[in-house]
């Protein structure tokens, strides 16, 4: 059996008839960026995420680019400031600190949770912190009271990246309504993605948004005059138009990625492997299945002969990355073993009861 990590052919295949419809929609109305589909998108995911407001940006990168940029220009966050962030997320998340002329502070991630190690926040902070980037990785919820409260205390605006937790939960209320202001990516791969690039920024801030809003559009807000130095990072309609479509079953796909994973997790009984420690199945959109063991590129080159793809997310920690060459010598044990030890197991709300217990069958066998 061949089983791919994801299959993107087949999630558009599922609503292929209404993307269609919709993408053929906007071609025909002549009428491309800027227009009513991003409108009615951006009301949908705020009404859906629990935010006065969402800005269709061009990427999940620019989104966190933007809110950043938006503190400064609003004069809340100075070059030179430092923003806290856990060591072992995507780079993009620090990649937007860094683009701001801001300073990351790397912060290690707890091992059961491989979330941001929130009893290792407040030792970090410095006269120069002003906000706490929290990131909810593989799909699981970063937000903790502890996070919300050290914010509170030490007047910090709390950023979210929730570029893979679309639809995921704390105490009933959506990543991405939890903090200041949150980054969020449609990369097609997402738990919600466009069939391109888009992104957005979602936030209860008036100002927040206003500015954001220019920022993506030349850093203007009426037509020929520029209040910022912006760029073009808009969100396309067609995009917008696809992503409105797909919103609407999120929850219910986000659903059959909970079955795929509690499936994953009742019949893996390999001893040499260390599954996801899921206490609240609500707090967990499962954008991955994140498995560790020592063995992983042994396991990665056994599953792969046996017609089974799977993913390191991710195999160099950015403090190891060429581009962050100052950081090279500095050591965070935690991030590091992850990074030597996870391996993501195919996660698509279109596998099969078959290719799951297959999955299952073969990584027991390992
Ligand atoms: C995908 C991702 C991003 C960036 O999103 P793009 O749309 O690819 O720019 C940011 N942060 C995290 C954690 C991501 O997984």
């Amino acid at each position: 059996m061949d089983i791919p990590f994801l299959s993107l052919k087949d999630i558009t295949g599922k609503y292929s008839e209404e993307i269609h419809n919709v993408v053929n929609r906007v071609i025909d109305s002549g009428w491309y960026l800027q227009g009513s589909e991003n409108t009615a998108f951006e009301a949908n995911y705020s009404r859906y995420i629990g935010t006065q407001y969402t800005i269709g940006v061009a990427n999940g990168l620019d989104a966190l680019i933007w809110i950043l940029r938006a503190y400064i220009e609003l004069g809340v966050i100075s070059p030179g400031d430092e923003v806290i962030v856990p060591a072992n997320t995507y780079i993009a998340s620090i990649l937007a600190i860094t683009e701001n002329r801001l300073v990351p502070v790397l912060i290690e991630p707890d091992i059961n949770t491989y979330q941001i190690d929130d009893s290792r926040i407040e030792a970090a902070i410095t006269k120069k912190t002003k906000a706490i980037m929290i990131v909810h990785l593989y799909g699981r919820c970063a937000y903790t009271e502890k996070v919300g409260q050290i914010c509170k205390n030490y007047n910090l605006k709390l950023i979210e990246d929730n570029a893979q937790a679309h639809g995921c939960l704390f105490n009933g209320r959506k990543t991405g309504s939890l903090g200041d202001a949150a980054g969020h990516s449609f990369y097609p791969g997402k738990n919600l993605g466009a069939l391109g690039d888009a992104g957005a920024v979602t936030t209860s801030d008036k100002k927040l948004a206003n500015v954001v809003h220019s920022l993506a559009n030349y850093g203007s807000s009426k037509k020929y005059v520029f209040q910022y130095l912006g760029r073009n990072s808009r969100l396309d309609e067609i995009q917008a138009a696809i992503l409105a479509i797909k919103l609407q079953y999120l929850d219910e796909d986000n659903n059959l990625r909970k079955t795929v994973a509690k499936k994953y997790i009742n019949g893996i009984n390999n001893s040499k492997i260390i599954l996801p420690n899921v206490m609240d199945y609500s707090n967990n959109v499962f954008h991955i299945f994140p498995i560790r063991t020592k063995g992983r590129d042994e396991l990665q080159e056994y599953l792969a002969k046996n017609g089974i793809q799977t993913l390191i997310h991710y195999p160099i920690p950015p403090h190891k990355q060429q581009c962050y060459i100052e950081w090279n010598d500095k050591s965070f044990p935690i991030t590091e073993q992850i990074h030597d030890e996870e391996l993501s197991l195919p996660m698509s709300p279109m596998l099969t009861d078959n290719q799951i217990q297959y999955v299952i069958d073969t990584v027991n066998q390992w």
